[in-house]
């Protein structure tokens, strides 16, 4: 039984994996700052899921406030999600990025060095790899060149996450995510954005021709990457989680109307600065150090989350 700070955990990663831990025997504390970057209901509503959960309201800047959860709690490690997530709105506000997903870590990294042992699993992203069109991404890849804010930030995390782990010896796991979805994905991310304007018979913003390429991946399959990214932390590593399939934007709109079964109407708009072109993740070392194996491809993880999107009418 591990005792985990989930920070971000009333978000929709955090959540899942708030209930994953639980699920085998573990006892997650959640801290989340329910800030309004999408309704915080939803989060409440995330949170309500596991009523026994301890959730500390709070902000992971709030260096007074991390001091003294660690001192009156003794976790086993940390899953820090908490973060400013997305590639756009980044650009439009790049300092509170860096200051939650800089900052913010090394707060966190400041209570953990002093507890030998504990074990610090960040979530990364696989926007760190810029815009390549040379796929599969290899967590040894040479990547010099973040195109967002966003992707900056949590290049900048996984660094001082090194430095910590080189200096006090802190047991650190970075995870590059590659775009997640499934039921409670955020608002603002694609699916659940096209979603909605499908089904209120709206044209969804389309951006480029369709041809931009994304290693999409299934929720439980994330979770099963970060759990057992937990249980082996040791050393430093950074490991991909993707699904290692890419599907273009056209396939993705075509897949979800059919999931829907309703037409979608598209409203072509130019490619966002800070976008890339493609992501696609090669996996063997999660496939080899934890045992990752991602069993959820887009056309099922679809039919999944609208199934889930029924639920809530
Ligand atoms: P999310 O926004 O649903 O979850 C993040 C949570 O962190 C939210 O509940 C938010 O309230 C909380 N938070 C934000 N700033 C905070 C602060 N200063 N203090 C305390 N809590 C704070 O996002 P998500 O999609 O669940 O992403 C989780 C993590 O995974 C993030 O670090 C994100 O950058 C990373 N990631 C996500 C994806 C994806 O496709 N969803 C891809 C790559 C990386």
């Amino acid at each position: 039984m591990q005792r985990i700070l989930v920070t971000g955990g009333a978000g929709f990663i955090g959540s899942h994996t708030v209930e994953r831990l639980l699920a085998r025997g573990d006892q997650p504390v959640v801290l989340d700052n329910f800030n309004d970057f999408y309704d915080p209901a939803i989060k409440r509503a995330n949170v309500a899921r596991f009523p026994g959960v301890p959730v500390v309201v709070g902000d992971i800047r709030d260096k007074s406030l991390i001091d003294s959860l660690f001192a009156q709690q003794r976790f086993d490690g940390v899953i820090h999600l908490a973060a400013m997530a997305g590639v756009r709105p980044s650009v439009q506000d790049p300092l509170l990025y860096e200051d939650v997903n800089v900052r913010g870590t090394m707060v966190l990294l400041e209570a953990a060095r002093r507890q030998p042992g504990l074990r610090f699993v960040f979530a990364s992203s696989s926007s760190v790899y810029g815009a390549r069109d040379r796929s599969p991404f290899r967590e040894d890849d040479d990547i010099p060149r973040p195109v967002s804010p966003y992707a900056a930030t949590k290049r900048a995390g996984e660094l001082i996450a090194y430095t910590y782990h080189h200096l006090f010896a802190v047991p650190v796991a970075c995870l590059r995510f590659f775009t997640v979805y499934g039921p409670r994905q955020r608002p603002e991310m694609a699916i659940a954005k096209f979603s909605a304007a499908i089904e209120r018979g709206e044209a969804i913003p389309f951006y480029g021709d369709g041809s931009t390429r994304r290693d999409y991946t299934y929720i439980d399959d994330i979770v099963d990457g970060v759990v057992a990214a937990y249980d082996r932390c040791q050393g430093y590593e950074i490991f991909n989680l993707g699904e290692s399939a890419t599907t273009s934007l056209s396939e993705l709109v075509d897949a979800l109307a059919r999931a829907l079964g309703r037409e979608a109407r598209l409203d072509r708009q130019p490619l966002q600065p800070g976008d890339v072109p493609l992501t696609c993740a090669d996996v063997s070392k999660a496939v080899r150090l934890l045992g990752y194996a991602p069993k959820v491809g887009v056309d099922e993880g679809l039919r999944r989350y609208v199934a889930w999107r029924r639920t809530l009418n």
